[in-house]
């Protein structure tokens, strides 16, 4: 099979050379557009040393049997592929499912990584959490990066520096790694979240937990989130309020799986916080948890800087590639065989992350994912 490594609109790529190396140790052919590796430090000059041809961006895409991409291809790049191709993305079907017919019409087969089941036997092929947690660690950093004060508590000859106050709000993937990186660099942190069991994960971290009774029940929801009454929102809203105002750095991650984000921090809340706070806004692409954030901008509104960017693991991109391409390395010694794909669909981790098959759309067809 011929793969195909494209150059993305951010600055990772989605196959190292390590891994295309291992594309062609198993017999296979790797193409790649010039310059794919460049915002990540990795040269065109190591992908030639393993064996990968340079192409046009119109020969990769054309040509491939199959590609790798961080992002679902625009339209336009999807009218060049061929028939029979196999996409392996994030599609976000659960977002728009639409997305699935527009590969159907045209006879490719789509995998999405989003769709991965989030199990333990799975977790060495979740690309969700590798980015979540670089997202998390880079949150802090840039937080730090606007604040007009130290994270740490410091003794100077010129007096007593107090600590930094951080509040995490959703203590999913990235809030964990947020809060173990702003407790790294000496802040006191204080995180909540609607589910049970990020209670004792944050406590573990050494963080405080701050607790809102009353939470929906949580437990058939496959470890995501849950939508909560209008009486827990309202207590949450006053405990939060309450925080918000206090802290110095707020870290938003709080996401709803195919639904936009809550609201979290409302103006009047931002209204309350020292001038000079920060607000890093993970969920901004579905919405944004605070009511003043501007998806992929920064804002100053009150005298608080507002962050809002979901796609901060970008910006760890050597590392954030290397991740990315060892989860898609674990996850395609399910079905890559010498031979080409070998896809057992009796796999729950295939079953559920194959959202097209051979021009059949697949996601939220029960019937076809069962044959
Ligand atoms: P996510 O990005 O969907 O959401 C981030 C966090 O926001 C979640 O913890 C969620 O509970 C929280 N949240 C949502 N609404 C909220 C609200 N109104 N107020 C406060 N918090 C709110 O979550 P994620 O990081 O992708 O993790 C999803 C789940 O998958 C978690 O339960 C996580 O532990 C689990 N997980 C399991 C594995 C595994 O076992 N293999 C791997 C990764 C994640």
């Amino acid at each position: 099979m011929l793969f195909g490594i494209l150059k993305e609109q951010d600055q990772r790529v989605s196959v190292t050379p390590e891994l295309a190396k291992k594309f062609i140790s198993e017999g296979h052919e790797v193409i790649y557009e010039k310059g794919a590796g460049e915002s990540a430090f990795i040269s065109d000059e190591l992908y030639e040393g393993i064996g990968a041809k340079s192409k046009s961006r119109e020969e990769v895409l054309s040509s491939s049997n199959v590609l790798i991409t961080l992002d679902p291809l625009s339209k336009e790049d999807v009218a060049k592929l061929a028939e029979g191709t196999f996409l392996f993305s994030s599609f976000q079907p659960f977002q728009d499912a639409s997305i699935c017919e527009v590969y159907a019409t045209k006879g490719i087969s789509a995998f999405s990584f989003d769709m991965i089941p989030r199990t333990t036997i799975a977790q060495s092929m979740d690309i969700l959490s590798s980015m979540a947690s670089i997202s998390g660690y880079k949150a802090v950093l840039k937080a730090t990066d606007y604040l007009p004060r130290y994270m740490p508590m410091l003794s100077t000859a010129a007096g007593t520096v107090p600590p930094s106050k951080v509040l995490v709000m959703g203590a999913g993937v990235a809030g964990l790694q947020a809060i173990a990186t702003a407790k790294r660099l000496g802040a006191q942190v204080e995180a909540f979240d609607t589910r049970a069991a990020a209670k004792e994960e944050v406590m573990s971290l050494g963080a405080k937990f701050v607790e809102v009774e009353g939470a929906t029940d949580d437990t058939n929801a496959g470890g995501y989130a849950v939508e909560q009454t209008e009486e827990y929102k309202k207590r949450q809203a006053e405990l939060i309020a309450q925080k918000v105002e206090k802290a110095d750095v707020v870290i938003t991650t709080a996401q709803l799986r195919g639904r936009p984000a809550p609201t979290l921090v409302t103006e009047e809340a931002v209204k309350t916080m020292k001038a000079g706070s920060v607000i890093v806004d993970l969920a901004s692409s579905t919405g944004g948890n605070c009511a003043l954030t501007k998806d992929k901008e920064v804002v100053r509104e009150h005298g608080v800087t507002i962050i809002g960017n979901s796609n901060l693991a970008a910006d760890i991109s050597e590392q954030a590639s290397v991740l990315y391409s060892k989860n898609i390395q674990n996850y395609m010694k399910l079905f890559l065989t010498k031979e080409g794909f070998d896809f057992d669909f009796n796999d729950e981790i295939i079953l559920q992350s194959c959202i097209v098959y051979n021009g059949d759309v697949i996601y939220g067809n029960e019937e076809k994912q069962k044959q």
